[in-house]
């Protein structure tokens, strides 16, 4: 076991290892804190390389599943860290309205009418619409 592992409690990289889990994964234990971890755990924090890593690809509009595959990231962190990136949006965005726009409205009175006719046979009925100006 190298020194890179840290304790996930303290963050010391003092850990041993302490034998396997109930479900084969290797334990260690540390020697700062005196608490077990899993050391093969498949669901470690994201690091800030990784988390600039997925922030980098949301913006080129990568799909969550294929950030996850690239990054070989399970979808449960993109997905979590994604609902980060969102929270830190300004729920009002500073969008500008031009209050000026002038919207001219023409209000015509017309008159419709409507009529329909068969040509040649029944089943080819023709409608007629006629709009006039007043
Ligand atoms: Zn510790």
């Amino acid at each position: 076991m190298g020194n890179k592992i840290s304790c996930s409690y303290c963050g010391s990289t003092k850990v041993v290892r302490n034998g396997r889990t109930y479900y084969g994964k290797a334990r260690g234990k540390c020697k700062s804190c005196h608490k077990q971890l899993v050391l093969e755990r498949k669901n470690k924090s994201l690091t800030p390389e990784e988390k600039k890593r997925i922030a980098l690809l949301l913006l080129e509009r990568i799909c969550l599943e294929g950030i996850c595959r690239v990054l070989e990231i399970t979808s449960y962190h993109v997905y979590q860290y994604r609902d980060e990136l969102y929270e830190e949006i300004p729920s009002d965005l500073p969008a500008q309205v031009a209050t000026t726009a002038q919207i001219d409205l023409q209000i015509l009175e017309c008159e419709t009418d409507e009529l329909w006719s068969f040509v040649h046979k029944k089943a080819n009925k023709q409608w007629v619409a006629l709009i006039l100006r007043r």
